[in-house]
This record gives C-alpha cells, sequence and structure tokens, in this order.
C-alpha cells in the first residue's frame, strides 16, 4: 500500500529535517526520477524531458551510477541534478544506522551531491540525524505509483495530474516502470507545459 499525495499531517510532523515540497506560488514543478541510471531507459527519459525542456532531479543507486559513468555524464550534461539514492537501496527500516550511513557514503564516491532520498522513503531518526548534517533529505508529495503493475497508464497519470506549485513529483528510472514512464510522462509534460508550467530541477536547495 501506498499513497500517492503524503498526507499533510505525516508531512509535518518530520517536517523539520525532511523536504516534501518547494514552497511557491509560482508555476513550477519539481520532477524526480529514482533508481536509474539504467541502458536505453535513462537516455529514452533524457529525450522525453528535453523534447519539452523539462529539468528533473536523479536520485540514482550507486552500484547503477559505477556501472554506467556515461549515463551518469548525460544526465549532469543535459542540464539536471543527481542526488543519492544509497549505493544498494536499502531500506533504512531494516538497515542498522551504521550499515545505512556507511552505504550511502560508498554510493556518495560515484554521485557527488548534497541530495540524498530515501530508498522507499524509510528512513529513522537516527539515520537522519546523521545524514541531515551532510544533505538535504529529499521525500516527495506526488507519487505516479509508475511501479506499480496493478496500475493502469490512465491512472498513473491521473495520480500524476493533481501536481500544483511547488510539488515534488517522483517517477522511476528502473525497468519495472519503464512502460508507464514511457507512456505517462510525455502527456503529463505536455499537459503541464501548455498550463505554463515550468519543470525544474532542485536547485533551489544546493
Ligand atoms: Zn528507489
Amino acid at each position: 500500500m501506498y499513497l500517492v499525495k503524503t498526507p499533510v499531517l505525516i508531512s509535518k510532523l518530520m517536517s523539520k529535517s525532511l523536504i516534501w515540497n518547494i514552497p511557491t506560488s509560482e508555476k513550477k514543478i519539481y520532477l524526480s526520477f529514482d533508481d536509474g541510471p539504467i541502458p536505453y531507459l535513462t537516455m529514452e527519459i533524457l529525450k522525453i524531458l528535453a523534447d519539452y525542456q523539462a529539468k528533473a532531479t536523479f536520485f540514482c543507486v550507486g552500484e547503477n551510477a559505477k556501472n554506467y559513468p556515461e549515463l551518469m555524464d548525460r544526465i549532469k550534461d543535459d542540464g539536471h541534478l543527481i542526488g543519492n539514492h544509497s549505493y544498494n537501496h536499502l531500506s533504512g527500516w531494516k538497515t542498522p544506522v551504521s550499515n545505512y550511513i556507511e552505504n550511502v557514503t560508498k554510493a556518495s564516491n560515484y554521485i557527488d551531491s548534497n541530495l540524498f532520498r530515501p530508498p522507499y522513503g524509510q528512513i529513522n531518526y537516527q539515520q537522519i540525524k546523521h545524514l541531515k548534517a551532510k544533505y538535504k533529505i529529499i521525500m516527495w508529495n506526488i507519487l505516479s505509483g509508475d511501479f506499480d503493475k496493478q496500475l493502469s497508464n490512465e491512472q498513473c497519470l491521473f495520480n500524476v495530474l493533481q501536481s500544483k506549485p511547488g510539488d515534488i513529483v517522483v517517477f522511476h528510472d528502473n525497468e519495472k516502470s519503464r512502460e508507464k514512464v514511457l507512456n505517462v510522462l510525455p502527456q503529463y509534460l505536455a499537459h503541464f507545459t501548455d498550463l505554463g508550467y515550468e519543470f525544474c530541477s532542485l536547485t533551489p536547495l544546493l
């Protein structure tokens, strides 16, 4: 079970250390892609983003960043930001604090960024305490559900069409989400571009 929109109460409870959106009245949406980079899909996503002059933040898994340095370069060359998503996509709830921090540090050898997003959004208080000295910890307030095999393309599009100014929106740069991302992303970008929105990377946080 997961929630498309993060309940206000949950985000307020943890809002001191975690970033859920970028408050603004400007028509800006902060797109993000988790779990890449991977061959083919990352390039296809980059092409779609370029078609709409959209910028995004890619929260990369360290192991993938190590294996595909040329894709990391492409992401940066296209003007997008990168963020750390741990080396092995660990759940903070299932991983002892020291191992978790070690894994994030290992990823930082391949991902030069002060942005971190916990895989599955699962992180505990001690882990936050350690990481926030070095990182801005980025959550989201709109989850596309692109990874969900039960979800139709239409439902996935419906989820992201709820975006408002300043929202942080999550898609995935992984095989499981491939079909939905490639179908939904262009429709989503077209819809909000027509409404005068700009898609931005998380540069305000640097
Ligand atoms: Zn992830």
